[in-house]
């Protein structure tokens, strides 16, 4: 850290901002520099506790205003992000590293779930039967289920938050909202721009901190559901506590995704597409290529794929030419360097080193393009999440064999081919074993009217967030049958 501050974060209860009663507090730097921007407070069972309380009071004010008026809330918000769609981008690229278009891109992707959560009346209509017997009709009503709690990571601070609250709360449910401890600094602007909207006190919260506030989210009794995205293993021990609390819970977790390179791609765009896949956002994104399997014998493509890697731009994510910025922080980034170790160490080969860039740019968490040659699926890297710029490329001598990879995988949130070959593309869409396929779409993540929906480890629970799942997840549904006989 190159600047003391004192300044701490607060919380937002009850549309006020309160400082948290814990005792400790955890620094938040900007990964390119690693200059401290802020502290991040970590807050006790006790401010989790006052945060579920005044959304329980809230619940029971919200759940009775008409859904059209909760509408014009969201509305209302979704001005007030456009008119702020720049400082809210800088705020991005500030804490979590990434570069301005990528934060830029994602502020958009989460004004996009405002828009979907402002669809509230016509969403949450209900269904009707008339004559379900003689003389009796039948109707269903969709109600919130109550105060739901949000768990958020450090790689998308607004798109994530913006897949949950908007719309539990269009649907007349109160928030209590854990963001990253990593990237806590923009979820207090949502929060400061929603209570300008006109949300009442109550209807979000934000707490922030780190595993204690979960565990307390998580054993509340006044919260009837979780939304969790994070890693693997806390979205399963997420998922396992929440639910056997009889919560309601949608847990999504880690990845591992494959590009498929057929030997009749357009082997230019293909390259294009798989960069920047794989070395945006430092490749901490869940939807990242992490691995390619490159079919035949295809040299061409490994070159090209090399030399594209040599000519990006390493740097800050305020410079308009960079295009590889830091990983979220040196600890992690000392993991990487684990991986990249192992990686050796099982005898795959390090085509590219991006270690050797990192002297160059030692003021932030950088890490140079690696990529490694020869992978199979047995090997650690091939296996795992790194969440970093690092590309395992797999060989494979048909589709048939690209395919068994993914379904070895014990992830399934995304998977893509480069091909223009009919076959090939429908075979693809029928047998990869993933819940967001691309057809030569490099990030091929789901808008807002859609779920974004994760196969096997990925995800845990039934509902994903977005569309029409995160309606089902966020409403209880209500039959009222009807005797007209008298
Ligand atoms: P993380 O699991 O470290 O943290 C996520 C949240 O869980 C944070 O709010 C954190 O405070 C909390 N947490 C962490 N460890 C905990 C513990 N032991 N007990 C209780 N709470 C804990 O994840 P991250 O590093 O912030 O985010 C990156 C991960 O998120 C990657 O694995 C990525 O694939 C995944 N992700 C998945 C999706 C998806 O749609 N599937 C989207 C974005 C990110």
């Amino acid at each position: 850290m190159t600047k003391t501050d004192t300044t701490v974060l607060q919380n937002f209860i009850n549309g006020v901002w309160v400082r948290s009663n814990g005792s400790q507090t955890l620094q938040v730097p900007n990964p390119a520099t690693n200059e401290l921007l802020t502290n991040v407070p970590v807050s006790s069972k006790e401010d989790v506790n006052s945060a579920v309380a005044a959304a329980k009071e809230a619940f029971m004010k919200w759940k009775k205003v008409p859904v059209p008026k909760r509408a014009r809330i969201l509305f209302k918000y979704h001005s007030l992000l456009t008119d702020n769609h720049e400082e809210l981008a800088r705020l991005i690229v500030q804490e979590n590293g990434k570069a301005y278009k990528e934060a830029y891109g994602e502020v958009q992707r989460g004004i996009e779930c405002v828009e979907f959560a402002t669809g509230a009346p016509t969403l949450m209509m209900g269904e009707t039967l008339s004559g379900i017997a003689e003389e009796i009709d039948s109707e269903m009503f969709r109600y919130p289920i109550g105060v739901v709690g949000g768990i958020t990571p450090f790689n998308f601070p607004m798109m994530v938050p913006l897949w949950m609250f908007p719309l539990a709360i269009a649907c007349g449910n109160t928030f209590v909202l854990k963001p990253s401890e990593r990237t806590p600094i923009l979820a207090n602007r949502l929060a400061e721009f929603f209570s300008k909207a006109g949300a009442p006190p109550g209807v979000l919260n934000v707490v922030h901190g780190a595993h204690d506030v979960v565990n307390g989210l998580l054993d509340h009794e006044d919260i009837a559901a979780i939304s969790f995205v994070g890693s693997q293993p806390v979205a399963k021990y997420v998922y396992g506590r929440a639910a056997g609390k009889g919560k309601r819970v949608q847990a999504l977790s880690g990845a591992k995704n494959h590009h498929i390179v057929m030997p009749d791609a357009d082997m230019d765009k293909a390259v294009q597409h798989i960069i920047s896949s794989t070395f945006g956002s430092a490749g901490q994104r869940c939807m990242a290529c992490s691995a390619v399997v490159v079919v035949g014998d295809n040299e061409r493509f490994v070159k090209l794929l090399t030399k594209k890697a040599d000519e990006l731009i390493i740097g800050n994510g305020m410079d308009d030419e960079v295009l590889l910025t830091p990983v979220i922080r040196k600890e992690h980034r000392d993991k990487v360097l684990g991986y990249i170790e192992k990686g050796i160490a099982e005898g795959a080969d390090l085509l590219r080193d991006g270690r050797s860039e990192m002297s160059e740019y030692s003021e932030g968490n950088f890490l140079g393009p690696t990529i490694f040659d020869h992978v199979t699926p047995e090997m650690t890297i091939a296996k795992e999440e790194i969440f970093a710029p690092v590309l395992s490329l797999l060989r494979a001598i048909d589709l048939d064999e690209g395919l068994e990879y993914i379904r070895k995988s014990r992830y399934g949130n995304g998977a893509t081919i480069y091909t223009n070959n009919a076959k090939a593309i429908r075979q693809f869409r029928e047998e990869a074993d993933a819940g967001m396929l691309g057809i030569n779409v490099g990030v091929p993540a789901t808008m807002a009217f859609f779920p974004f929906s994760g196969w096997k480890d990925s995800f845990y629970g039934d509902l994903h967030v977005n569309g029409k799942d995160g309606l089902n997840f966020y409403t209880r549904k209500k039959m009222i049958t009807s005797r007209f006989d008298a």
